[in-house]
């Protein structure tokens, strides 16, 4: 999608510091990390919130918690100590890329409530 900064990264017209890549996810380091590890894992395909998940989507988002987050916590070293995903979901679940993506947070202990 035009103008959009996560389909740009996906399709490598912006940089980024990319940790994962296959045919239909990609996952970078955040640009403002929140804990040593934070990263980004993005759908390539446009889809503008967890709002908007259609039923085609199935296979993807299985894919993303299925096959990439596991991969990845251990590729980042954090599945023994635990690490926590976010989804943030339009205005107030403070999402401000409106291009679906998952946080990975890891390598310090996190707080609960969130803010
Ligand atoms: P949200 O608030 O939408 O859940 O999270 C958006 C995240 O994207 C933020 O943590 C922000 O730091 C990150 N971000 C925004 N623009 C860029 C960018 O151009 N590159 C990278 N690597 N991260 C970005
Ligand atoms: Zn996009």
């Amino acid at each position: 999608m035009a103008d959009c900064i996560f389909c740009k990264i996906a399709a490598g017209e912006v940089p980024s510091q990319k940790v994962y890549e296959d045919d239909s996810v990609i996952a970078f380091k955040d640009l403002s990390p929140q804990a040593p590890v934070h990263v980004l894992i993005v759908p390539k395909k446009h889809i503008r919130s967890a709002a908007d998940f259609a039923a085609e989507d199935k296979e993807l988002a299985a894919h993303i918690f299925v096959d990439v987050v596991p991969k990845l916590a251990a590729d980042l070293g954090v599945t023994d100590a635990g690490f926590r995903l976010v989804l943030n979901t339009g205005d107030d679940g403070g999402q401000t890329v409106p291009h679906l993506h998952v946080h990975l947070l890891g390598g310090r202990k996190m707080t609960w409530p969130p803010g």
